[in-house]
């Protein structure tokens, strides 16, 4: 069964690129999660990218090919031979002056040398931000199904770029948190409307459905279980109050007998020894009575019961 995480890969991998500075923005925070640049001959350089979602691949190529046509990518199928291990995919684009230019373009290289600091370039424009999470989800993005505890996570490698997607959807005011785990870093959000508000940016409406149905099940739910606890709680009090009801009424039989009471109390006294279950307008209803009014000839068999037991003292 494919994770809901994966699911949600597969649904924005399909979504249409938008604009050109969006495209860039979504392929540089696609790489950044984990490509490698190579080195060259004459000072050029290459790229190389290992992913395991066959979707964000083909993804990651057409990203490519869009930001700057005529690049030489070779992609290779390692299939894993272990159980349960997914095949992964291999993109590598050797060093040539053209992938030089592409690093230019997608700011990996400022003048010649590396730019590891940030992406200050492409997120100049406020569409490109949606396109830029929506990249390094793809690349390092990961979420639980809507059933489980609300998470959404991006790891990567890079404490930098780690802290630029901090910056940058705190500026978009989400509650974010930032983790350092086993050499790689961790942005996560852990709200349901945070959750659903980064999924619904970065254009997975059919995941952003899916916690809405979620959602309303879980507080149905919480309905349902509010109302059998309030029921719950309630049919113990008539218990109680029954329970009580009957030690009264035995303790007078025994130090008293029921025949020395009033008419109208030993018909009380009845009907609860005959109904020890029954909660108090189910009697009242049973002697024709109004609840009150029994309450009353139970009240004052308690208060005799009482003075019986005082004298016993
Ligand atoms: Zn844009």
């Amino acid at each position: 069964m494919a994770s809901f995480a994966t699911d949600v890969k597969n649904e924005i991998a399909r979504l249409p690129r938008g604009e050109d500075c969006c495209a860039r923005a979504e392929l540089a925070a696609l790489l950044r999660m984990g490509a490698t640049i190579t080195l060259g001959r004459d000072h050029t350089f290459g790229l190389e990218y290992q992913v395991e979602n066959a979707a964000v691949a083909r993804r990651t190529l057409v990203l490519l090919r869009e930001v700057h046509a005529g690049l030489p990518a070779e992609v290779t199928v390692a299939r894993n031979r272990r159980l349960r291990k997914k095949n992964s995919y291999a993109i590598a684009i050797p060093p040539s002056s053209s992938t030089t230019e592409l690093l230019e373009e997608l700011g990996f290289l400022q003048g010649g040398s590396l730019n590891i600091e940030g992406d200050a370039k492409v997120l100049r424009s406020a569409c490109c931000r949606a396109a830029y999470l929506r990249g390094a989800f793809l690349g390092g993005g990961s979420v639980n199904r809507p059933e489980a505890d609300y998470h959404l996570e991006l790891v990567t490698g890079s404490y930098s770029f780690g802290k630029l997607l901090r910056t940058l959807m705190r500026r978009l005011d989400f509650p974010v948190g930032f983790v350092d785990r086993k050499e790689s870093y961790v942005i996560y959000l852990k709200e349901g409307d945070a959750v659903v508000d980064f999924l619904a940016i970065i254009g997975a409406e059919e995941a952003v459905e899916a916690f809405e149905v979620a959602r309303n099940v879980k507080e149905v739910r919480e309905q349902v279980n509010r109302i059998v606890n309030c029921e719950t709680a309630n049919l113990q009090k008539a218990i109680d109050a029954a329970g009580r009801q009957l030690d009264d009424i035995q303790y007078i039989e025994e130090h008293l007998g029921l025949e020395a009471l009033s008419k109208r109390e030993q018909e009380a006294a009845q009907v609860r020894l005959e109904n020890p279950e029954s909660n108090l307008a189910e009697l009242a209803a049973l002697i024709h009575l109004s609840k009150p009014a029994l309450a009353h000839r139970m009240k004052k068999l308690h208060d005799l019961a009482e003075m019986l037991r005082q004298k016993e003292e």
